[in-house]
């Protein structure tokens, strides 16, 4: 059979409230543009982010019930902990509200001024922590993995030769190194077995530990079996624990492939480290035993761990995926290729040359999908990464807009819906016009500021 079936049946439903075209255009002008500041009631397919809004299975749903609110040694806990064990073979386990707690966690034990943190690349709450601690963050992903339409099959690999002259270079100011897999900011790419196990190899030889940022770990793991040498014939699960074999240690957001609404977990081998890390816990977070979760938390992630490595649905998961890249691709839309393993991504500056990079190409095209479909992506370009502390602004490296896909969510036909719109669109896209920014914050503009259409 050629179409690949949701390996699932729905049991409860979320209805959408459908809204017209015109009613569209008000309620984003009153949102001045600005896609963050809409009701998401008013989405009809919410692709904003795939963190937190996946959907939970039955079996989770009645784990919840299950979850034992012990303050202190819930077997809610010991339940988290062994599926984690299962996967990721780390003595001991810390969890947290969320990754970027986390992160805080690590980067508290890690990071300080002077101190220089390489990864493949670090995704923007990694970094955040990272530079409040005063250290800085570097970047050292393959060449290829910065190229919109490179089919490289592991775009999100560390540059080994880049990586061994950096840690020459920064010798005792190196505290870890680090790798994202899937490498979020550069698109949902993939990390192989192989660059993992090098990875580790390069820091093992400089003495430093080494960390996974392992939020998609299935889907990577997915790639793994597809793309990679002698890993076909190979379970998922022992993908996974091969590639967390060779770490010292991992943070974790259970809103990606944990399937939760909320949590997140650190991982470490050092005694030590572990003890540091708890005490920073318990006064941040809460007690070891639930650190910032409920135990009903707990029991969710510990089936969802379960679930997120299951065949069936991760050949569903990266399909849906590919099957929205190609169709695009097939009508003319420059996407980021290979398609990645949560997101699609639209090179917008490609697509509409006829707005400049400071007129925001991408929040014209987010802004036109919301219009035309109801639909809800984010710009990822000048607005989120043009403005600078003094004041002034340069265009991004690229004007992207990104559709994350939450998990198990949505079905086939909303995703031939999304497509239908961009046909619409390749009639109409030259008759869009940029936008002018009207009220802006002094940090992390893209969630609040403010937006003026230019006339065309
Ligand atoms: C989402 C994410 C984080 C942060 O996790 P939160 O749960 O949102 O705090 C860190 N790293 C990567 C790669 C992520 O995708």
């Amino acid at each position: 059979m050629k179409t690949i079936i949701e390996p699932f049946r729905i049991k409860s439903v979320e209805p959408i409230r459908m809204t017209t075209r015109d009613e569209r255009k008000t309620l984003i002008k009153d949102a001045h543009f600005n896609l963050f500041g809409l009701q998401s009631d008013d989405v009809l397919i919410d692709l904003l982010t795939d963190s937190g809004t996946g959907a939970m299975s039955a079996k989770q749903w009645s784990a919840v019930m299950s979850g034992d609110e012990s303050y202190a040694g819930s077997p809610s806990f010991y339940r988290f902990q062994a599926a984690v064990k299962n996967l990721m073979p780390f003595k001991h386990v810390i969890p947290t509200h969320q990754g970027r707690a986390a992160e805080a966690i690590l980067f508290s034990m890690f990071g300080g001024t002077g101190k220089n943190i390489p990864n493949n690349t670090h995704f923007d709450t990694t970094r955040g922590n990272i530079e409040a601690s005063g250290a800085e963050g570097h970047d050292l992903v393959i060449a290829e993995g910065l190229d919109p339409s490179n089919l490289h099959p592991f775009k999100g690999n560390m540059d080994l030769a880049r990586l061994e002259a950096y840690l020459q270079e920064h010798g005792d100011t190196v505290p870890c190194v680090m790798i994202t897999i899937t490498n979020n900011a550069g698109g949902g790419q993939p990390v192989s077995l192989e660059n993992i196990r090098a990875t580790a190899a390069l820091a093992r030889k400089f003495g430093k530990p080494f960390f996974i940022d392992g939020c998609r770990f299935a889907e990577n793991a997915w790639f793994i079996k597809q793309r990679e040498e002698g890993q076909s014939s190979r379970s998922i699960t022992d993908i996974v624990r091969d590639c967390f074999a060779v770490a010292d240690g991992m943070t974790m957001s259970a809103k990606k492939d944990a399937f939760g609404n909320i949590g997140g977990w650190l991982a470490l081998n050092d005694d030590d480290l572990a003890e540091q890390a708890r005490n920073h816990l318990i006064r941040t977070e809460g007690f070891p035993t639930y650190g910032g979760l409920a135990g009903r938390d707990l029991e969710a992630l510990a089936q969802g761990l379960t679930e997120i490595v299951d065949e069936d649905y991760l050949r569903y998961r990266i399909r849906t995926n590919t099957y929205i890249v190609d169709k695009l691709d097939a009508l003319g839309v420059p996407v980021v290729k290979p398609a990645g393993g949560h997101a699609v991504f639209i090179d917008a500056r490609a697509w509409l040359p006829h707005i400049p990079p400071l007129q925001y190409p991408g929040q014209a095209l987010a802004v036109a999908l919301y219009e035309l479909g109801g639909i809800r992506g984010c710009e990822i370009g000048t607005v989120m990464f043009g403005a600078h502390p003094d004041g002034t602004e340069t265009p991004a490296a690229m004007d992207l807009v990104r559709l994350a896909i939450p998990r198990r969510t949505y079905t086939q036909s909303h995703a031939d819906y999304l497509v239908e719109v961009f046909e619409e669109f390749v009639e109409h896209k030259d008759s869009l016009t940029g936008f002018q920014i009207t009220r802006q914050p002094d940090l992390m503009r893209h969630f609040t500021c403010q937006f003026e259409r230019l006339a065309d």
